[in-house]
């Protein structure tokens, strides 16, 4: 069968089986495409029928957490866990706290994370978990017994050479300090069992800057090829999560500066450049809303709604916040601004519609799963700190935290030259975190 055909075929398939997993098929339809040229060239893949595997999770575990609340009232939500890959690793990937959370979304994210692992160059395979409770509002009491009770259920399920969770959306130090805790109550000290740990129990150092960071060096990358850098480049950032935070520091180390952020309901215009320190004592100590930073500095300017609707002059968008933030109207305004680069601090943040945009205004495209791919690269190098019970400095994490950031860059690049076009870098990226991993299936028996 024609490699095109066959994609089309599976593509169909998925929607007629799960009609109402949008996130998940929109992941899948963007990535199936783009592999054709390399089927084509390798028709022992569609001869064994690959994609309808690698599209089936190995495994779905969904279980009930019940939990008290400050008031004695017991509460209940869902928990999940998508163990989708281990060709190449144990199932590792985030934690996801949020109302939204359903098996669409975390089918989606762990079928990114397949790719994006693959990339990192580090033996990790690919899985995706979380719960729809809403950490929004919850005192640091309901979030412990939340998580312990989280953990009971997922500590039958996990383990440092099995499934490796880490933090996402809603999941930070503080949760999986938690979730850490109750592990070893109810198995061992293992400490290679969850990464994103705090650095003072087997943490590791540039964890929690990671993802912000790798996805400002993979565009500084894009620069330097380019002959050009981020030295005064205007930069938009949506979101203010540890992404989001560290992006910005990042950005302002390297010349630039970063004149935007935002949370669920609003954001920051602030042409001087963000306020990093206050920024950083708003959400990482207060917990506080964007609203309290116009308060302490009535200079910038603060905005209901989405960040993508402002119509200021830009060079470079970093959406760091979450799934399909940018449509295709947004994506429009922000060529009409001038924007030059996207690069993905979120997973999926553009939908298939603005992504044409980029493509059609010639602006250069970072896929979340090569531009945000730092964040679990250092979550595998926590995992080897672990196991070496030895902890690297900062520096050296930092370090090769760029070089792998350069290493993803360059792997898109060339394989984009190879099978698609020039600088077609979200080709480049599925093809290249596919090769590997398809290649690890058919060596192991398709299991
Ligand atoms: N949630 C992050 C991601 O989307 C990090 C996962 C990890 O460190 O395992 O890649």
């Amino acid at each position: 069968m024609e490699a095109k055909q066959y994609v089309a075929e599976i593509q169909k398939y998925l929607e007629e089986k799960d009609p109402n997993q949008s996130e998940f098929l929109q992941a899948v339809e963007e990535f199936l495409p783009t592999i054709v040229p390399f089927l084509e060239e390798h028709p022992e893949y569609v001869e064994n029928n690959i994609l309808g595997i690698i599209t089936e999770p190995e495994r779905m575990i969904q279980f009930r957490v019940p939990w008290q609340d400050d008031a004695g009232k017991w509460q209940v939500n869902r928990g999940y866990r998508v163990q989708f890959n281990s060709a190449i690793g144990p199932y590792k990937g985030g934690l996801r706290f949020h109302p939204s959370v359903n098996l669409s979304i975390l089918k989606f994210l762990g079928f990114e994370q397949i790719f994006k692992n693959s990339l990192t160059g580090l033996p990790i395979g690919g899985g995706k978990g979380g719960s729809d409770f809403d950490p929004k509002g919850k005192s640091d009491a309901e979030i412990m017994r939340f998580c312990q009770s989280f953990m009971t259920e997922l500590s039958k399920h996990i383990g440092p050479n099995l499934d490796v969770p880490a933090g996402d959306i809603g999941v930070g130090g503080r949760e999986i300090g938690y979730l850490f805790g109750q592990y070893k109550r109810l198995r061992e000290y293992d400490a290679g069992v969850l990464t994103g740990k705090p650095v003072n129990f087997n943490g590791s150092l540039g964890r929690t800057e990671a993802t912000g960071y790798g996805a400002v060096y993979f565009v500084k990358h894009l620069l330097q090829d380019k002959g050009d850098s981020f030295e005064g480049k205007k930069v938009l950032v949506s979101g203010s999560g540890n992404v989001a935070i560290y992006a910005i520091e990042k950005v302002h180390q390297l010349g630039g500066t970063a004149i935007t952020c935002s949370d669920s309901n609003g954001y920051i215009y602030d042409k001087a450049g963000i306020d990093l320190a206050l920024l950083k004592e708003l959400k990482e100590v207060r917990r506080a809303r964007l609203t309290e930073y116009v308060k302490e500095r009535p200079e910038a300017e603060y905005y209901e709604g989405s960040v993508w609707d402002l119509e200021k002059a830009a060079d470079i968008a970093l959406p760091c916040a979450t799934q399909n933030e940018i449509d295709e109207v947004k994506a429009q305004r922000l060529a009409a601004n001038g924007v030059k680069i996207v690069a993905e601090g979120a997973n999926m943040p553009s939908t298939m519609a603005a992504v044409k945009v980029y493509h059609e205004k010639g602006i250069y495209y970072g896929p979340g799963k090569a531009a945000n791919a730092g964040g679990v690269a250092v979550s595998a190098l926590e995992m080897s700190q672990n196991s070496q019970r030895l902890s690297w400095t900062k520096e050296e994490v930092d370090q090769r935290l760029d070089e792998i950031m350069l290493n993803i860059y360059e792997t898109c690049r060339d394989t984009a030259e190879k099978y698609a076009e020039k600088d077609n870098f979200a080709a480049g990226a599925n093809i290249a975190g596919f090769e590997k991993v398809a290649k690890a299936m058919l060596a192991q028996g398709l299991v």
